[in-house]
């Protein structure tokens, strides 16, 4: 097969708007120097998402990371969570940083998030919460972690970061859990260039409030200086690229799936290569398009190469597996993972954006198949 070779793929793309559009809903803030701060665009933006992910509240946040470890720190916790040491560093990282211990089980065979089963047996004494990443933008087993936060009393912070527009029995994913934590860094499906959202119930609840002020250097009120806090603050900037992007957030998903389609028409059912899919009731984003190769002629990282001959940039999501980073390797005891670390040594994520066109994966997969 002749195998077309044009310009450079990327595992990712960021989407963007018209030029003119983002000026046009730029101009106000502009105009009124408010640059940061929560200003309006912050707030309308906040609302814009309420309305779209379906959940009650909203708080932006300057990136995912920040947003993820403000929301772990206000609530205050000590002691172990259970995690998975499937994911991007920063889950992890986010936990530490907050220093509290993670106590990493295995992941589920089927889409690589957390093992709900093998939550309940590493539960001790010392569990205060469960941190757990909708990997890919595949939901957790949210029903099985509901019950046994509820059985143990524990916290459930839901790292959405893959998961923008997911719904789990139509349900908005960010209902999911105490607090969910999208980013909306430019390389995922929907960004503010940098960015990170927090979601979570009622406004008022004093456990969750701390996160609108530690975001703001724990300000209270202007004398009033009560939690030791940072600055993770939205800018304007980035909260009009969110508004602006929100507007055609569903037919870039949808041209996502275009993509995805294809994928699976050229790769599906081909020996030794297993596709990554949403189970039957989750309305996916397409975030990635994970694929395994276990048996193939060509093992994971000569797929990689090969794909990076003909500059096609695919990328290993996840790996190497949290635990086995230099930071954290021999830190938390002896951690059996199998599934996950058989993940970690066969996943290849393929290239996946909205403008990822049929002539692109076709070429993709010709140099796979080839
Ligand atoms: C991207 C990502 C983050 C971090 O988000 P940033 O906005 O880049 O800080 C956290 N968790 C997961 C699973 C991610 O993919």
């Amino acid at each position: 097969m002749n195998v077309k070779d044009t310009g450079r793929i990327n595992v990712t793309r960021s989407s963007m708007p018209e030029l003119k559009e983002f000026i046009e809903e730029l101009k106000p803030v502009w105009n009124s120097r408010w640059l940061s701060n929560r200003g309006a665009a912050s707030k309308k933006f906040e609302s814009m998402l309420e309305s779209y992910l379906e959940v009650e509240h909203v708080y932006c946040f300057a990136n995912g990371h920040v947003a993820l470890e403000i929301a772990i720190n206000s609530l205050f916790l000590k002691g172990e969570v259970i995690t998975t040491p499937y994911t991007h560093v920063s889950t992890t990282h986010a936990i530490v940083r907050n220093g509290l211990t993670p106590v990493f089980v295995d992941v589920e065979e089927e889409n690589y998030t957390i093992n709900s089963e093998l939550i309940e047996k590493a539960i001790t004494d010392k569990t205060v919460a469960i941190v757990a990443t909708h990997v890919y933008g595949f939901p957790c087993n949210v029903e099985n972690i509901e019950r046994i936060a509820q059985k143990y009393n524990l916290y459930v912070i839901y790292d959405a970061a893959h998961a923008f527009g997911v719904k789990y029995k139509g349900v908005g994913i960010g209902n999911f859990g105490d607090l969910a934590m999208f980013s909306t860094h430019a390389t995922k499906v929907f960004h503010t260039i940098e960015g990170g959202i927090v979601t979570y119930k009622d406004k008022d609840n004093e456990r969750l409030s701390p996160m609108r002020k530690i975001v703001n250097f724990g300000f209270t009120n202007e004398e009033c200086i009560d939690f030791i806090g940072t600055n993770a603050r939205m800018n304007e900037f980035e909260a009009v690229m969110g508004i602006v992007n929100l507007e055609h957030i569903d037919t870039e998903i949808a041209k996502r799936k275009i993509a995805v389609e294809r994928y699976k028409e050229r790769l599906d059912g081909i020996k030794g290569i297993r596709i990554l899919k949403p189970a039957k009731n989750v309305e996916w984003n397409g975030a990635y398009f994970p694929v395994i190769f276990d048996g193939y002629r060509w093992d994971r990282n000569q797929v990689q190469a090969e794909l990076a001959k003909h500059n096609i940039y695919a990328r290993k999501y996840f790996y190497p597996l949290v635990n086995r980073a230099a930071c954290y390797i021999d830190l938390y005891g002896k951690v059996e993972v199998p599934v996950a670390a058989h993940a970690a040594d066969c996943i290849l994520t393929l290239p996946m954006y909205a403008d990822l066109t049929v002539d692109d994966v076709d070429r993709i997969c010709d140099i796979i198949l080839k």
